[in-house]
């Protein structure tokens, strides 16, 4: 739907940037809400002489009081370094950020989208991982703050639609990568690319057996428009992610072969609940919204590294 008032909560972040330069070039009026927490103005800065985009500073575990058609509720920090940075404000995020969100989107009758996470389904115990399974979460860890924030705001949206018949959409975010991403926010991607362009050390927490599935940030962007335009019934939630599964080190050896890097690899201890596996399975999301990821692993990488390169030597 083109032409429709637009909140994106944490649309200075990294995929709420791409998600706000996406909405804007389509025709969308957008109202980007975020705290500046991870996000920065240098993410949308091209984006602020657009009469069809505005930008408020704003932290959404306060209520707000704006008038629009659609909501995509993505402020939370999302890499393990940040949001355990301050545990008790990311669960606040996700919870007090939910409520206030779902709150707004039922006084105004406008369809929202929560941001969720692979996250939830926690060190799998099904491989890969269908929305369908119900996960295997420490409730009590270091990544609890965010795991268990992302659930509760699950149940919320959930709670809102049998409540209140309120339009959700769920989407499940797998590990996504690409240009925007902090350059010292600890995610592994651009971790290993800054490390390979400085000739630093590659660091791989373990023994790098464990496995991620990388999604490039404009594949994700159109899972998410497209489960946003959705019809009515359909909820989710609903995994979004690339299936392609790697190793974390054959994550690191990629990345030095294709910045053509001398780094070496390094191994550092592997953090507390780290899951050992993580790969979507994407049928639901083929099936309903006709979506699956375009870009591969390489290709991908090889346009975060330009990025990077850039950043780095400015
Ligand atoms: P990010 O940290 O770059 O972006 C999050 C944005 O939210 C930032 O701009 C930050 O300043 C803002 N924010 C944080 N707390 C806020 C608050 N209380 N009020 C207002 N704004 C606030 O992370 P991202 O990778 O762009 O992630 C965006 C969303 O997608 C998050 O909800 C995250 O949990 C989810 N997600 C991301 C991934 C991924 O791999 N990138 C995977 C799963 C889920
Ligand atoms: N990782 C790593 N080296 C780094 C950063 C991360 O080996 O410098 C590993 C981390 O232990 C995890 C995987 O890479 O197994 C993905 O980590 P990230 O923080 O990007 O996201 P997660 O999927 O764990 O939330």
């Amino acid at each position: 739907m083109s032409g429709a008032r637009v909140l994106v909560t944490g649309g200075a972040g990294f995929i709420g940037s791409h998600l706000c330069e996406r909405l804007v070039a389509r025709g969308d009026e957008v109202l980007c809400v975020d705290n500046f927490f991870t996000g920065s103005r240098g993410n949308i800065r091209h984006l602020l002489g657009d009469p069809m985009f505005e930008v408020s500073r704003h932290d959404v575990t306060f209520p707000l009081y704006v008038e629009v058609d659609r909501i995509f509720n993505l402020a939370c920090p999302a890499s393990p370094v940040h949001y355990q940075h301050d545990p008790v404000a990311t669960t606040k995020t996700s919870v007090h950020g939910a409520i206030n969100m779902l709150g707004l989107a039922k006084r105004l009758q406008a369809r929202i989208l929560q941001a969720s996470t692979s996250e939830v389904y926690g060190d799998p115990a099904v491989h890969p991982q269908v929305e369908g399974y119900w996960g295997n979460v420490n409730p009590i860890g270091p990544r609890s703050c965010y795991d268990e924030g992302k659930r509760c705001a699950e149940t919320l949206f959930f709670d809102y639609w049998r409540q209140h018949r309120l339009g959700i959409k769920v989407a499940r975010i797998f590990n996504t990568y690409g240009p925007r991403m902090h350059p010292n926010d600890g995610r592994v991607v651009s971790n290993f690319i800054v490390q390979a362009l400085r000739g630093d050390s590659i660091t791989i927490f373990g023994d790098g057996a464990q496995t991620r599935s990388f999604c490039y940030v404009d594949d994700l962007v159109e899972g998410l428009l497209r489960l946003m335009d959705s019809p009515d019934d359909v909820t989710g939630p609903i995994n979004l992610g690339n299936p392609n599964e790697f190793t974390i080190r054959q994550l690191a050896e990629t990345v030095i072969e294709l910045t053509g890097s001398r780094s070496q690899l390094e191994n550092r201890p592997l953090p507390v609940d780290d899951p050992r596996q993580r790969q979507p399975d994407i049928s639901l999301a083929i099936e309903t919204l006709g979506w699956k990821p375009t870009i591969e692993l390489r290709e991908g990488l090889m346009k975060t590294i330009a990025h990077f390169d850039q950043l780095l030597s400015a």
